[in-house]
This record gives C-alpha cells, sequence and structure tokens, in this order.
C-alpha cells in the first residue's frame, strides 16, 4: 500500500490546504470511534501471496482510493434550529478498480446532525481505505457491512466510499446504478424545497422565487421561536396559492412547541403535510403524541440513525414516515431501513445532508431502483451556488429527471488536493 499526495496540473482554483496536515492536527483521534484493522484485506486471502495478489488483479478488484475536500458556498445561510451552515464543507472520492473503471463518492458531514466534520472524514478515510483496497467491488454489500463495523460512529465517510465503490462496479456492469436496486420506479420525481430560519421578509422573498421556479411543497426549517415559526408559514400561505408545508423541527420543539405550532398554522389554514422530528430524537413518546394529538403525519430523522432506531420507532409507534438519509447509516444499511420501514406498513420519505449531485444521485438511484418513497426532500444541491458535478441526473423545476449512463453517469470538476491510496 502506498499513500501519495500530489499536486495535480488539472486545475488552478482553489486550495483549501493540504488534507494531511488537517490529519497531522486532529490527532487524539482516539475519540473517533475507529477499529484498528488489518492491511490490505481482501475477505479470503489474508494481506500478502499468490492468492492476494491474483484477487488484486481481477476487473474488479480496487487498485486506487483519492479523496479531496471540496467546499461549496451556500446561496442563503442555511439556519435550522441547532445550527447554521454558509459552506458545504464535504469531501469527494474516486475508485478505480483493475479494469480502469472509476467511480464517485461523496461525504457530507453535518457536525450539527451527525457530529461528524470534515476532518473527521478525511481521517477515517484514511484508515478505511486501506481496508477496502483489494476487494472486489462486486462485493459491494460486504464492504459496506465491513465499514459499518469498523467506523459505526463514521457514517458520513463510509457512505463516500461506499458510494464511490458501488459506482465503479456499476461502471463494469456498464448499468446506472437505479438498475443495480431493481429500477421498479423509474421515472421523474418531484421534491420538495427547504427554507431555512430566516427573517418574514427574507423567508417569503426565499418561498417566492422557488414557487416562481414550480416549486409547491415547502419545507420550513422551524423550532427556534414558535410564534415566529407560524408569522413565516402564515406569510408564505398568503402570498403564495396552492402549496403544501412540511414543517422540519430539527429536535428544536417541546412537545407543547410542536402543539401550539400545529395548531396556529391549522388556524390560518395551511396545510401541514409533515411534522419532520419536531422534538429530541430519544423522545419517541412525545412523537407519538404528537401524531396523535394533531393528526398530521410525524417523519423520524434524527431519531432514525440506523436499522435498530428504526426498529424502536416502529415499536413506540412514534412515526408515520421514516426519513432515510445515506449519510447517517450508509448505503447498505439504508438500504435495510428502507426494507424494514415497508415491511412495517410506515412510509418512506427520502433527504439528504448539505450533498451536491454525487450523494443525492445515489440518494435518488434508491428512489428509482427501490420504489415506494412517496416524500422527495432531494433538494439540496439547489441551495449551492455553484454545481461542481458535469453529468448525472437534472434538475427541471421542482422535478429529478433520471439519468441513462452507467453508475451515477457524473464527474466532479478534478482537483488540485488529492489523496491517493493504492
Ligand atoms: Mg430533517
Amino acid at each position: 500500500m502506498r499513500i501519495i499526495a500530489y499536486f495535480s496540473r488539472e486545475t488552478s482554483g482553489q486550495q483549501p490546504g493540504n488534507p494531511l496536515d488537517s490529519l497531522k492536527s486532529s490527532s487524539p483521534q482516539s475519540g473517533l470511534g475507529i477499529r484498528e484493522c488489518g492491511i490490505p484485506h481482501d475477505g479470503r486471502s489474508g494481506p500478502t501471496g499468490l492468492i492476494h495478489t491474483v484477487i488484486r488483479s481481477l476487473p474488479s478488484s480496487i487498485i486506487r482510493i483519492e479523496y479531496w475536500p471540496v467546499d461549496i458556498s451556500i446561496t442563503d445561510p442555511f439556519v435550522v434550529a441547532t445550527g447554521a451552515r454558509t459552506v458545504a464543507e464535504n469531501v469527494f472520492l474516486r475508485v478505480t478498480l483493475a479494469s480502469g473503471a472509476q467511480g464517485y463518492g461523496e461525504a457530507a458531514p453535518f457536525p450539527e446532525v451527525g457530529g461528524e466534520t470534515r476532518e473527521s472524514c478525511l481521517f477515517t478515510l484514511h484508515q478505511l481505505s486501506k481496508t477496502v483496497l483489494g476487494r472486489s467491488a462486486a462485493d459491494y454489500k460486504e464492504v459496506g457491512h465491513f465499514l459499518s463495523e469498523q467506523a459505526p460512529s463514521h457514517p458520513a465517510a463510509r457512505c463516500g466510499l461506499e458510494t464511490a465503490v458501488i459506482d465503479a462496479y456499476c461502471q463494469t456492469a456498464n448499468i446506472p446504478m437505479w438498475q443495480l436496486w431493481g429500477g421498479t420506479d423509474v421515472h421523474a420525481r418531484e421534491t420538495d424545497i427547504t427554507i431555512p430560519i430566516a427573517d418574514l421578509d427574507k423567508t417569503v422573498a426565499l418561498a417566492s422565487g422557488w414557487y416562481g421556479k414550480g416549486f409547491r411543497l415547502f419545507k420550513m426549517k422551524v423550532g427556534k421561536d414558535v410564534e415566529g415559526d407560524i408569522r413565516r408559514l402564515e406569510a408564505v400561505h398568503r402570498a403564495l396559492p396552492g402549496i403544501s408545508f412540511i414543517g422540519d423541527g430539527n429536535q428544536g420543539f417541546s412537545r407543547q412547541d410542536c402543539l401550539a405550532f400545529a395548531q396556529g398554522v391549522k388556524r390560518f389554514g395551511g396545510t401541514m403535510v409533515l411534522l419532520e422530528q419536531p422534538v429530541l430524537r430519544d423522545d419517541l413518546d412525545s412523537m407519538a403524541a404528537i401524531r396523535r394529538e394533531t393528526g398530521i403525519p410525524v417523519a423520524a430523522d434524527e431519531s432514525v440513525r440506523s436499522l435498530a432506531d428504526a426498529q424502536e420507532v416502529v415499536a413506540r409507534g412514534a412515526a408515520d414516515y421514516i426519513n432515510i438519509k445515506i449519510m447517517k447509516t450508509g448505503v447498505i444499511e439504508a438500504m435495510e431501513i428502507v426494507a424494514f420501514t415497508k415491511a412495517s406498513r410506515l412510509k418512506l420519505m427520502i433527504g439528504g445532508m448539505l450533498e451536491t449531485r454525487v450523494a443525492m444521485g445515489c440518494s435518488f438511484s434508491l428512489v428509482l431502483g427501490l420504489g415506494g418513497f412517496e416524500v422527495l426532500d432531494l433538494d439540496t444541491p439547489l441551495l449551492l451556488a455553484s454545481d461542481p458535478i458535469t453529468g448525472g441526473y437534472r434538475y427541471a423545476g421542482s422535478y429529478l429527471q433520471p439519468w441513462s449512463g452507467p453508475g451515477l453517469d457524473m464527474k466532479p470538476a478534478p482537483s488540485s488536493n488529492v489523496i491517493a491510496i493504492e
């Protein structure tokens, strides 16, 4: 195994600093929860010898993993009940197979939600990449489970690596990623649009702008100020006919706050289709009570960071919807939660952190491939000031248009600050 940091001549652009430096400075890593693992690991043959050499030379063997930081400005400050962001500080990944096929992935940590940072993602990827070299991309499910065991508390980092492995495998198989999951529901799908917490005028201006582009389902970030939240929704309701709301509290409400909020929206005649994570993630009793007392469906977002969490939410009757996010769980565990949610007869929503079209394309592949998703919250690339990706799915107003090329069919802009492990 070799670790190479190199300067690419492909671009001049922004150089956010060598991630190796930040790794050095992030030294007390013992609290990161990454387990030590042997390197390299092909899952079958041990670290050395003839069998290992043979497996590494199979066309689907992973021979190189590259990752690099990417900063993307957010057009308007993304303010939610638990925090605020103005720049998406993400990581892109590229996995190369022995066949020459390449796949891409993205880690989009959201510190206030998942506790991961870009620095922790870079460090985790540094560790995890070593364990994946030599494995076959065709074993993407086993790789996903293995990564979960190795870094259970680093789902965004794992997700980026998993996505890139799956994309590379689909490139080799020459199928779109949604085909890998079954391709059961392949058509254009409408997404909501997120309106962050802002003052009244800004809220109406933002919502009106999106309304003009065809959006009709507004996911309003709420949970800091009940009366202010009601006033913001009422102003949007009065300005824009024929719209519906999702109220996303990001754990910011108390039970009583949320009941008052729902009552206030009802009073002015607003249509609230969903209350998302109104209260603290562990307060499943309040989630259940809010469902019962408001009659409005409740979506569990922060409450579900694993299959075990989803099982608990179902057992406690705490939600009508599970909000799937690959950054919370990684890709393979997200699919297990989808299957469990369907079997439990709850409904499916899918969303993301502050992601570009790479991670969101992977989520959209689950929508198209698995079917059964009722509410799409796949809008974050639209909130970013630029799109550093070519190819892949497209937005047409409020609709996501499927793609037909292999894998995600995307390419991120080249970077000058890449770490390569091979
Ligand atoms: Mg949410």
